[in-house]
């Protein structure tokens, strides 16, 4: 039997997120129904809700960066078993065929991958898929993850989708000690992105349009700061970086960040999913520099994240909120004035 959830989600792209009444569906043979304890807040739910990428579904109840505990399985159930500590990311479905599933690269599933919130919904012909703004889910368990027990389930959230978006073009580029890295933008992915990277054994540069983040940007791991809007700054940095990762959510000038790459060294975009503005293609011919983009990671690479998280102690810095403080909380997101990560306390909405 299907079952009902409380949730929050917004009717229009202009319009606040409220409370509303969904249906989960019943648990079939592989599934885990997941009692949600937090969900983090990502700019891309902002970006879904308010249709910045076009084809946004209502209502969106965006969130998937979920932590719960399982709270019943199918028959067919192996890997999870009540009471367990659980996440769900950015995917609950995908063929499993193709030859990016079998490659274990599930986000780029060949015959369309059902992201957690606003992709068509299996189960109920003609809606979307509803995310972790909400007190429960229901999902496949190949898309469920363990969480290692030794980390704050609070702070954990954000690794399902923040962590995972940065930890995965760290490790694809090889991203290894004495690599000079530089993170674009310290919001929640920049945030991880200088964690693991340091962990990595990396220099790390945080790369900031704000001042005032400095001091964090060196308790969170990062060995220098270079304030993006200062040319001096910038110039002084010219050439030097092997990795750069750019979170940056919207388009944006390029080719100073083009500039401080190294011969042959990468930058790999994951923020702007949208056009960019028009770069000099003389900035990556002269260095046979690359630009590259990367979408989240499959779900074996995000199993070994969270264990890599468990092993170091990693996980988020993050303010935990109320439901009921969702539209505020967006309003301080689009300002970057988040440290690093708003988590949502679902206890607020039960
Ligand atoms: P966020 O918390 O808002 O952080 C973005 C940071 O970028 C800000 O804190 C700010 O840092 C900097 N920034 C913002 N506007 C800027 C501008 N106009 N110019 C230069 N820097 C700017 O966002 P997030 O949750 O980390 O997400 C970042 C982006 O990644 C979003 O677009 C999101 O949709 C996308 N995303 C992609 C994937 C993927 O798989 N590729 C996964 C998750 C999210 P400073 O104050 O330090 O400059
Ligand atoms: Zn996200």
């Amino acid at each position: 039997m299907s079952s009902t959830a409380k949730a929050f989600g917004a009717k229009a792209s202009d319009a606040d997120l409220e409370l509303m009444q969904i249906e989960r569906r019943a648990v079939t043979e592989k599934d885990v129904q997941i009692d949600i304890l937090y969900c983090g807040v990502c700019h891309s739910d902002i970006h879904t809700v308010r249709n910045d990428w076009g084809g946004s579904q209502y209502p969106v109840i965006p969130g998937h960066e979920i932590i719960g505990k399982v709270t019943d399985v199918g028959s067919g159930v192996s890997k999870f078993k009540v009471g367990d500590l659980v996440g769900v990311g950015c995917l609950v479905d995908s063929c499993q065929t193709c030859s990016s599933c079998k490659d274990d690269l599930e986000q780029f599933c060949e015959n369309g991958a059902t992201f957690t919130y606003n992709s068509p919904n299996k189960y109920f012909e003609g809606l979307q898929t509803y995310g972790g703004y909400s007190t429960g889910i229901v999902v496949d368990e190949s898309f469920v993850l363990k969480v290692p027990d030794t980390i704050d389930p609070k702070g954990a959230a954000p690794l399902l989708c923040a962590g995972i978006t940065t930890w995965s073009p760290l490790r694809h580029w090889n991203v290894k000690k004495g690599d000079k890295v530089g993170i674009v933008g310290l919001g929640g992915l920049g945030h991880m992105g200088v964690k693991f990277a340091n962990a990595l054994g990396a220099h790390v540069v945080m790369i900031t349009t704000s001042p005032s983040k400095a001091a964090d940007a060196k308790d969170l791991g990062a060995h220098e700061v270079l304030i993006s809007k200062d040319p001096e700054q910038m110039q002084q940095h010219m050439g030097s970086f092997d990795f750069i990762l750019n979170t940056i959510p919207v388009g944006h000038e390029m080719d100073p960040y083009i500039a401080l790459l190294k011969r042959d060294a990468t930058m790999v975009l994951v923020g702007a999913v949208e056009p960019l503005k028009p770069f000099h293609g003389g900035g990556l011919i002269m260095g046979r520099k690359r630009i590259a983009g990367s979408l989240i990671g499959g779900l074996k690479e995000t199993q070994e994240m969270l264990d890599f998280c468990g092993e170091h102690n990693i996980v988020s810095d993050i303010e935990v909120i109320n439901m009921q403080d969702i539209n505020k909380a967006y309003e301080r997101v689009i300002s970057a004035d988040v440290k690093y990560r708003f988590v949502i306390d679902m206890a607020s909405l039960k």
